[in-house]
């Protein structure tokens, strides 16, 4: 209690331990499987209550963990000041500039809002409810990556606190620090973003249906379709045992589906959907789509091409890079997902990267994945109870999968020991982002639950 009003005095937010009402909604984490108890939990008001409460737990030698919408949150926080980012959500558009300054807390849906009726569109993620700040520090792949490359590639400039906790603006010009924020996951506490946006007021995307049986001849035809693509279509494909939710149509409730995704970005409005069509033609004749949702879409439209869980859900993930989608790929991915929704991943989805993921026009970043073809992500139901099965089972189907030891931060996962999600970058690059959270982190306060130490 002492404590919960020392921290208080300090802060114009809201301070909950356990027991009290706001405590469970503050700590809540996107993962139901994840176990999230720290003593205290900060509801911060402003930037300046996100400084003052690290300030204060470094004071009082508390780790420092940061949560905005918990999708990436797998830390249990033991020992830990939560600071809840949530309520700093504000976002600045400049219309005639293209690009958008955010707080800690704001979520793509923000962004979506506040851009996208003016035709601009941000490197936005498939789920509205991920939050920006945290998704561009580990890359960020959009629905229309190919197109607008990493999140973190189009980001300008960032606010992080140093190592007194006083707000520190980094820039293009500012070398090690720029590269390792933008990829190289939350290194130190980041209050604002300024990134840039696209002038997207249309595109011809969304997602086609196709029964689970068809899975192999469609993962052979996408393999070949995506080939000839270039960087105006992005694309990604998953197998899913959906489940059997009311808000799905009729005929896709508790089915095994091949969902093929698309953002299709074309010359003109005129043309966008004829162009559409054509683009999308070679993988509507590989196999009968159950539905074809694809349309003339607008920048607000994008969470409809993945149609990701928005609730919180018991999921258990691992990523990866698949490097070449040939008959033994497909084979293993097809045999790794039985028919049965029991008996192994709920999903595996393949995104098409190169495009734009291939350069980096402001500067150089550390997200990963830059020459890597196709991005693997694997989940799998989890709970409390059964979790280390769930895990097991996700990195298996990985491994099994490709033996490459690299992939996105975004799509790791909890780390398996300190240090390990070093693994996604060479020796090299591992030195220089253990050199800039060393130096934004001194005392090793921040905790996530993908440490580097
Ligand atoms: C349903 C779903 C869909 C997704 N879709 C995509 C996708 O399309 N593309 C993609 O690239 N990724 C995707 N992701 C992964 C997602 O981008 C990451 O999990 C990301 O870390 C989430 O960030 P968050 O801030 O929303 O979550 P949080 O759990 O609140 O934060 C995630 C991590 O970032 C840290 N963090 C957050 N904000 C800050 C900050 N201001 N300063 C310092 N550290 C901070 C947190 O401490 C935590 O370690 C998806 C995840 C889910 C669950």
């Amino acid at each position: 209690m002492r404590l919960a009003e020392d921290l208080r005095s300090c802060v114009a937010g809201d301070v909950f331990g356990p027991g009290d009402d706001g405590y469970g909604p503050a700590t809540q984490t996107w993962d139901l499987a994840a176990v999230s108890r720290p003593p205290l939990v900060l509801v911060a008001a402003t930037d300046q209550d996100i400084a003052a409460g690290a300030r204060w737990a470094d004071r009082n030698e508390l780790g420092i963990a940061i949560l905005n919408t918990g999708h990436g949150a797998f830390s249990p926080n033991d020992g830990v000041l939560v600071i809840n980012t949530g309520r700093v959500n504000t976002v600045q558009v400049d219309i005639a500039g293209r690009w958008a300054t955010v707080g800690a807390g704001a979520r793509w849906s923000d962004v979506s809002a506040a851009a996208g009726p003016h035709g601009l569109i941000g490197a936005a993620g498939g789920s509205p409810g991920v939050g920006v700040i945290g998704y561009t520090l580990g890359g960020g792949l959009s629905p229309l990556g190919r197109t607008l490359g990493f999140a973190a590639d189009r980001v300008t400039s960032l606010t992080v606190l140093d190592a007194d906790y006083r707000p520190l603006r980094v820039g293009a010009d500012d070398g090690e620090t720029f590269w390792a924020l933008r990829g190289g996951g939350p290194l130190g506490i980041v209050t604002g973003m300024e990134f840039e946006l696209a002038s997207i007021p249309s595109f011809y995307g969304g997602g086609i249906y196709f029964d689970g049986a068809h899975a192999p001849d469609l993962l052979s035809a996408y393999a070949d379709w995506v080939a000839d693509l270039d960087d105006r279509t992005s694309t990604s494909i998953a197998l899913i045992h959906l489940p059997p939710a009311p808000q799905l149509p009729p005929e896709l409730r508790g089915r095994f589906v091949v969902h093929l995704r698309v953002a299709h970005v074309g010359p003109g409005a005129d043309d966008l959907a004829a162009e559409g069509r054509r683009a999308c033609a070679r993988m509507l004749a590989a196999a009968p789509a159950i539905i074809d949702a694809t349309r003339v879409m607008t920048p607000d439209e994008v969470p409809d091409i993945h149609r990701d869980p928005v609730a919180p859900q018991d999921v258990a993930y691992r990523g990866g890079f698949v490097d070449d989608l040939d008959a033994a790929t497909i084979a293993t991915i097809a045999g790794s997902i039985p028919p049965a929704p029991s008996a192994g991943p709920r999903m595996i989805e393949l995104r098409h990267l190169g495009g734009a993921y291939s350069r980096s026009p402001i500067a150089p970043s550390s997200s990963t994945g830059r020459g890597a073809p196709f991005n693997l992500y694997v989940t799998a139901a989890s709970t409390p109870e059964v979790a280390s099965d769930a895990r097991t089972l996700v990195d298996r189907t990985v491994q099994a999968i490709t033996p490459s030891h690299q992939g996105q931060l975004n799509f790791y996962g909890p780390s398996p020991s300190p240090g390990s999600i070093l693994d996604l970058w060479d020796d090299t690059d591992a030195g220089r982002l253990l050199a800039v959270a060393q130096e934004l982190d001194p005392r090793g306060r921040i905790h996530t639950g993908r440490p580097l130490r």
